[in-house]
């Protein structure tokens, strides 16, 4: 089960980029953030392997339908 989250980087000028990262399932909200925020990085890597920002900004995880921060919606 994955959830989309998205981010921007006013650095290279991504704007609400999606990417699908793996729902919270039991595990801590700061680790699961923690793995989030990984998965956006190596996704930005990607998209602009020369651009170095010291953070991401923006990052938006969706809350409509979840539990909790991360879990998955249920519908
Ligand atoms: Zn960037």
């Amino acid at each position: 089960m994955t959830i989309m989250v998205r981010y921007s980087c006013p650095a290279c000028g991504l704007k609400d980029v999606q990417v699908d990262v793996p729902a919270r399932g039991e595990e801590d909200v700061i680790a699961w953030m923690d793995q989030t925020f990984h998965a956006i990085g190596a996704d930005h890597r990607q998209r602009s392997p020369n651009c170095r920002p010291e953070r991401l900004v923006d990052v938006k995880v969706p809350m409509a339908g979840a539990d909790r921060i991360g879990g998955p919606s249920v519908h």
